[in-house]
């Protein structure tokens, strides 16, 4: 792990703690930073995994302020019609950006240089409490807000190999990192 990695690990511990979130120490070891473009702090998150089963998964999510995980969409594969995704914000704010209306004057931000690769701007953001479910193959991206956010995913079973991003760049960086994800 690289000094800045290590760095933005020690503020996601931070927030869990913030958020009331009790971390098991072998939980806390595997919180690090997940990056989708390898020079780009702002395109990524952390989390930790809580169980991975044949038919679903729940993580922690945790994104400092403006944090994005970038656009995607989770297909069918086969007779599964793709992953369903419901998040629930347990500290801070998040701004989950799905398809539908295009919200006037968007609050979250387009991360810089990568602005051809955000598509949907329709914008929900969910406070401590609130909570969205996306249905599947539906293109998505999410961003911490002005505090950053603490935020948990529930969904169906995750084929991560078969997920869909806008931005052919960090398909390419996937690949190489073999990073699982949401
Ligand atoms: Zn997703």
């Amino acid at each position: 792990m690289t000094e800045k990695q290590d760095e933005i690990r020690e503020k996601y511990l931070e927030m869990y703690e913030k958020a009331g979130i009790y971390l098991t120490e072998e939980e806390k070891s595997r919180v690090s930073f997940w990056g989708y473009h390898c020079d780009n702090d702002d395109i990524g998150s952390g989390g930790v995994n809580y169980f991975n089963t044949s038919r679903c998964t729940v993580w922690e999510l945790v994104m400092l302020p403006w944090q994005t995980i970038p656009q995607h969409r989770h297909p069918p594969v086969g007779s599964y019609p793709g992953k369903e995704e419901t998040f629930r914000c347990r500290y801070g704010s998040v701004h989950l950006f799905v398809e539908g209306e295009r919200t006037g004057e968007i609050k979250g931000r387009i991360p810089r240089g990568r602005e051809e690769f955000f598509t949907v701007f329709h914008e929900i953001v969910l406070q401590q409490g609130q909570q969205y479910t996306l249905e599947p193959n539906t293109l998505h991206w999410f961003q911490g807000g002005e505090n950053g956010c603490v935020v948990s995913e529930f969904s169906t079973v995750a084929m991560n190999g078969y997920d869909i991003y806008t931005d052919p760049l960090i398909t390419r960086c996937r690949e190489g990192s073999g990073e699982q994800q949401y």
